[in-house]
């Protein structure tokens, strides 16, 4: 085994090691006319070589979050991978670093290119680590866009690492093994309709070509897996906000419907799960992490999929005690809650005709 194969095994075990599901490389060469997220040199000029992994989330606090029994497991455990992800990620980069190469940590989320029109707000990633992810053979493109594996399905956290060094690139895998078929319960547990339901994206990365449905604007998930409101359409449902201000149709209206989300946002007491989640867009930069459905709903076993849609929009909506903790009641006890607030306290959680 010569130098570069014997760096590039230990990369491999280093990141396992530290508790990565799967590695796979992609390079200059495999990422060639992808979109512009798939520049390693934007990241560290003269890269030749990243390296993602994806770390698993608990699947054991997806289904008591999604039935609104238990929203700090799965917050706890989602800071946890990502800050672990994130320290994996630097680590196996000042190792190579050490070896001679130079080489970049990327973390799984919250750093956005500066240098583009509107700055961090369009939350253009350095590198994607999804195109990564796909190109590399970690997991398919689902439907939804998310990155799916059939030993995690899209429970996992993405992180990379870009280098210098020259490392042989893995294969995408096989789209006859990808699982996804088109069940939509991802669209149907997104409360934002982030996911267009008739229109697709392609993309071509290294002349192989990979499609999930278009993504509709950003700002939809921003606004309610970030936490400013969360009521579903139906009014049965909701995520784990306790706002319910209301979800517009059309993406224009979503920038005008964050702005006004803001100040409530930063009215209501956060939750205190000794884990405090911090994201440089977020009002007062504390996020309590209340959504990820279409990440969770999305099990390699479709009959666990269809389980686990039925424990979400049976699980009731949120609301907010005056002790500022969440839980989850049916939607008529919801509308008392509200009810029964005095108006300064209501304008937190929706808005009041006059
Ligand atoms: S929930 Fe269904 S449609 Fe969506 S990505 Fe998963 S398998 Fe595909
Ligand atoms: S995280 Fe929530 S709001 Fe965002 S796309 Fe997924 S289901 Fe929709």
């Amino acid at each position: 085994m010569d130098k570069h194969a014997r760096l590039r095994q230990t990369s491999i075990d280093l990141l396992m090691g530290a508790g990565a599901s799967k590695v796979g490389i992609a390079t200059a060469e495999t990422l060639e006319g992808g979109p512009e997220s798939t520049d390693l040199s934007y990241v560290l000029p003269g890269a030749r070589t990243s390296l993602v992994f994806a770390l698993p989330l608990d699947q054991r606090a997806i289904e008591s979050f999604l039935k609104k029994e238990d929203m700090a497991a799965a917050n706890k455990d989602n800071h946890r991978v990502n800050t672990v992800a994130g320290g994996v990620a630097l680590e196996l980069a000042e190792y190579l670093n050490m070896k001679g190469f130079k080489s970049v940590p990327i973390i799984p989320n919250a750093v956005y290119r500066k240098d583009v029109p509107g700055g961090i707000y369009t939350e253009i990633p350095p590198i994607s680590h999804r195109y990564l992810a796909a190109r590399s053979g970690i997991g398919h493109f689902g439907l939804s866009g998310n990155i799916i594996t059939k030993e995690h399905g899209a429970a996992i956290i993405l992180g990379s690492v870009v280098t210098t060094a020259i490392f042989n690139h893995t294969e995408p895998l096989l789209p006859e093994d990808n699982y996804c078929d088109h069940c939509k319960l991802c669209m149907s547990s997104c409360a934002s309709g982030l996911m267009d339901d008739k229109n697709k994206t392609t993309v071509k990365i290294g002349g192989v070509e990979f499609s999930y449905a278009k993504r509709r604007t950003y700002s939809r998930c921003d606004y309610v897996c970030g936490g400013f409101t969360g009521l579903h359409s139906s009014g049965k449902w909701s995520t784990w906000s306790p706002a319910r201000f209301p979800i517009p149709e059309n993406d224009e209206e979503f920038i005008p419907a964050l702005m006004n989300a803001v100040e409530p946002y930063r009215k209501r007491p956060h939750q205190e799960f000794g884990c405090n989640i911090y994201h440089p867009l977020a009002p007062g930069n504390r996020l309590d992490f209340t959504c990820g459905y279409c990440q969770f709903v999305c099990h390699p076993d479709k009959a666990v999929r269809v389980r686990r849609h039925k424990m979400l929009v049976e699980s009731g909506v949120a609301i907010q005690g005056k002790d500022g903790k969440i839980k989850g009641v049916s939607p008529e006890e919801a509308k008392r809650h509200l009810a029964a607030m005095d108006n300064e306290t209501r304008a937190m959680y929706e808005w009041q005709s006059q």
